[in-house]
């Protein structure tokens, strides 16, 4: 389950490859950069780096670790890729060529469910006017259980009474 993605005028391969060219020292886009970059905007998913280095091993990519975790930091440097903490999770989300959105996350089974409101963003537009402060985005996080997990547990307490 996906929101409408946003029309953007680059790929990511093109906008990061232009990302690693303006740094102060320009650096080459590998092979495995692009790989890289190809194999995680193929599809919209949330994940976190074992996750991510677990796909890539069944795709039979080879990609080294250390790669991995350079370009996933430089990915959300460019503005491609968002962090989002999830207590001691970091989970990383698509960001260009995404909608901005909020979490619902699962406590218990980790299903996280994408929204937006229209009410949440006058909100904090309100507030960050208010403090007088520029806001680049946001990304809120609900943590509770899932419609999935309640019915499950609702389904036990029935059994044990
Ligand atoms: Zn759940
Ligand atoms: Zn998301």
């Amino acid at each position: 389950m996906s929101l409408p993605a946003v029309a953007v005028s680059q790929t990511p391969e093109e906008r990061f490859r232009e990302f690693l060219a303006s740094r102060p020292k320009p650096q080459r886009f590998t092979d495995q950069q692009r790989d890289l970059v190809a194999h995680i905007f193929a599809r919209h998913k949330h994940f976190d780096t074992d996750e991510l280095l677990a796909d890539l091993d069944r795709a039979k990519k080879n990609i080294s670790r250390a790669t991995v975790y350079r370009t996933l930091l430089k990915l959300v440097e460019a503005g491609l890729l968002r962090r989002i903490e999830i207590g001691v999770r970091t989970v990383y989300d698509h960001d260009y060529g995404y909608p901005q959105h909020e979490h619902l996350v699962c406590e218990r089974c980790g299903t996280m469910i994408e929204f937006q409101h229209p009410a949440i963003d006058a909100a904090l537009r309100q507030v960050a006017a208010e403090h007088n402060f520029r806001s680049d985005g946001h990304s809120l996080v609900v943590r509770g259980t899932c419609a999935d997990c309640n019915a499950a547990t609702s389904a036990r307490r029935r059994l044990v009474m």
